[in-house]
């Protein structure tokens, strides 16, 4: 089979791999029928996180189960099903507590963009929809397996509640979701920060009701003038950087939350400023597991349509092109069918 490989900044190549197979029997082969590529991979493909040797790529997937190891007893083939970036057993204290990305287990997937995968710990990774979907759906599934459990994530440990202000820092596909997730647990002012037209479109779809395009020390004076001096109850921090963290923490009023799943780059938190905030900070890898039979129900049901935020498709060949668009952020969330 042929899949995506990097071989340094900005060099993306489509070509042969070895084909998955059974290694051990808690695993499972699953054919897929869509992937992308993430924000996150971004950072090895501008060269911030350096590539040592050449890396297969892709962490996001969905499709249909063709082989069970003898030990997958839940998993079945011919069923559809969507997974995690980390495997999970689900059955360790991490996973009981609900910090199945924290699992004593875990495995990064990490060879999704591809047609053929291999997906560790089947039983406990792999959640199956209650049918084979219409292809309509695929998009808004694809979603669940990162992007839109991450956001989900940012908005529970940034505890959001009906009737809050929520401020989402990012516009790209996880702040998105952020706000659709804000919106679907009742937030009544979600504040998104976007300088960008189309993104601010599309989180205004979600449930933004307003929108700052400020930066920095600004934004957060353009938080406290929209919220009487006061600050957000809530905030979802979606990009990991300095000026992104900063910016969250200071739009937060004293009590309020911050939940922080940008992967952080060089973050670095002065003790005393975050002493005088009484902010409260959680975040991490989205355990994207936990919310999986929620989310696929909110998606079966009609409810929500992440899908929406994959804003270019390719088929897998293209791949290369699909990190282009992304990069030079023509593209909000490249899909690839293989
Ligand atoms: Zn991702
Ligand atoms: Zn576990």
């Amino acid at each position: 089979m042929k899949g995506a490989v990097l071989y340094g900044p900005r060099d993306v190549r489509f070509e042969e791999r070895s084909t998955p197979k059974i290694i051990e029997p808690t695993d499972a082969i699953i054919r897929l029928s869509a992937t992308c590529v993430c924000g996150s991979d971004l950072w090895p493909y501008r060269g911030i996180n350096p590539i040592t040797q050449p890396t297969p790529m892709g962490h996001e997937y969905c499709g249909i189960v063709e082989e069970v190891g003898n030990a997958v007893t839940r998993i079945k083939p011919g069923q559809f099903v969507i997974g995690s970036f980390f495997t999970s057993d689900n059955t360790c204290p991490h996973c009981q507590a609900g910090y199945q990305s924290s699992c004593q287990h875990k495995e990064f997937v990490g060879t999704a963009q591809a047609p053929i995968l291999r997906v560790p710990l089947a039983d406990g990774t792999l959640v199956a929809t209650p049918d084979v979907p219409s292809d309509g759906m695929i998009p808004s599934l694809l979603a669940l397996s990162d992007v839109m459990g991450t956001g989900w994530f940012a908005a529970v440990a940034a505890n959001v509640k009906p009737g809050n202000t929520v401020v989402v820092v990012g516009d790209g596909a996880v702040g998105l979701l952020g706000v659709l997730s804000a919106k679907q647990m009742g937030a009544e002012r979600i504040i998104a920060m976007s300088s960008h037209a189309s993104r601010q479109k599309l989180a205004r779809e979600f449930g933004a009701t307003d929108i700052v395009v400020e930066r920095g020390d600004e934004a957060v004076a353009r938080i406290k003038e929209q919220t009487k001096g006061v600050g957000a109850d809530a905030v979802l921090e979606c990009v990991g950087t300095q000026e992104s963290m900063m910016q969250a923490i200071g739009s937060a009023r004293p009590g309020g939350s911050v939940g922080y799943v940008g992967v952080p780059h060089g973050v670095e938190l002065d003790g005393e400023k975050l002493f005088y905030s009484h902010v409260h900070l959680h975040g991490g890898p989205a355990p994207v597991r936990r919310f999986l039979p929620e989310l696929i129900d909110l998606v079966w049901n009609g409810k929500i349509n992440p899908g929406k935020v994959f804003d270019l498709t390719l088929p897998l060949d293209q791949v290369a092109e699909g990190y282009r668009a992304m990069d030079e952020r023509r593209a909000i969330k490249a899909l690839l069918r293989p």
